[in-house]
């Protein structure tokens, strides 16, 4: 399941600190999953008020922003010390569910506690899985579709990969419009009095949206013909968008999104690109820290590359996702101009 526990330094247990690298975070439910709510204002809603679980903040906020008055939305991964891909549901994260008119998932593996949880539900919830919507599908749903089956599941037992999925899909900003899009008319559909409502909160979610947007297209001019390298992938999709070419070495890549350890090889290699000015920004993930990224980091930082600092969510008490994610591009942009 996780992606990149690998490269996680143990955190927030000494127990956690006596384990494996890959299991560095199995201790982490201890500290709860920081689940938050938000409720309806029933009386400025039209129409019938929704009940909403998400099963990560990075869409949960999305979610309360899209739902307005007429959903109370229960975010079930709320806190930023908490790895999404080691997480182990608890009994309460799964009682969470229970009485979901709707529920949000990002899918792609990402967070199969939850869709785990779903399953198991009756009646069962209307479901958003961003994966589904976006057409992009984890492993354990080509098992399902039998032909891949057999190569899939091989390959998973192996390194529990994820057949090539990058599961960071809040970080594309196409597939954040599209499944906004999915959620506001799921809503729809279930409290079609309110549609009006949730029409115009889409339409204000989409004006919060457009500086993000705007940096988005202001980078591709200052990311063109330009590279950088990443401790992990969290921030693929956004590199994509911009135009800014992935140079983080091969073998160290695919030992990331494998989950194995990259051989000193790869991480030596890795050091000679940060080195020898083929990379000009290190994309360093904060929330995934580990041994070999911090080794990484000191080795741009005494090259000179700049390093971007991303997290896997939204840090704790930024509760939108614009305000985030125009802060990660700002350094990013910052990055960039100062590299030239
Ligand atoms: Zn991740």
């Amino acid at each position: 399941m996780p992606r990149h526990a690998l490269l996680r330094r143990p955190a927030l247990t000494a127990l956690a600190a006596t384990a494996t690298l890959t299991l560095a975070a199995c201790g982490a439910s201890d500290a709860g999953a920081g689940t938050t709510t938000s409720a309806a204002d029933a009386e400025s809603c039209p129409g019938e008020v929704l009940d909403v679980v998400a099963s990560v903040s990075q869409w949960g906020s999305i979610v309360e922003q899209l739902g307005g008055d007429c959903t109370n939305v229960t975010t079930v991964l709320a806190s930023s010390a908490v790895d999404p891909h080691d997480y182990e549901a608890t009994a309460a994260d799964i009682a969470a569910f229970t009485d979901a008119e709707l529920v949000v998932l990002n899918g792609a593996d990402y967070d199969h506690w939850a869709a785990d949880a779903v399953a198991t539900l009756d009646p069962a919830p209307a479901v958003v899985d961003a994966a589904e919507v976006v057409g992009i599908e984890g492993e354990e749903h080509a098992e399902e579709e039998g032909e891949h089956a057999e190569e899939e599941g091989e390959h998973a037992e192996e390194g529990h990969g994820h057949g090539g999925v990058n599961p960071h899909l809040w970080y594309s900003p196409e597939y954040v419009q599209t499944v906004a899009g999915a959620v506001t008319e799921q809503l729809s559909e279930l409290s079609p009095d309110a549609a009006d409502h949730f029409a115009e909160q889409a339409e204000a979610w989409e004006a919060d949206l457009q500086p993000y947007l705007d940096e988005l297209e202001s980078l591709q001019s200052s990311a063109a013909g330009r590279s950088y390298a990443a401790t992990e992938s969290v921030f693929q999709y956004t590199a994509e968008a911009i135009g800014l070419t992935d140079a983080t070495p091969e073998g160290y890549r695919d030992a990331a999104s494998n989950e194995t350890d990259p051989a000193p090889g790869d991480v030596a290699a890795f050091e000679a690109a940060l080195t020898d000015g083929s990379v000009d920004v290190l994309v360093y993930n904060s929330q995934t820290e580990g041994s070999v990224p911090e080794q990484l980091r000191a080795a741009a930082e005494t090259a000179g590359v700049p390093v971007v600092e991303v997290t896997e969510s939204a840090p704790d008490g930024e509760p939108s996702f614009v305000s985030w994610q125009l802060d990660q591009l700002q350094q990013l942009s910052n990055a960039l101009g100062g590299g030239q």
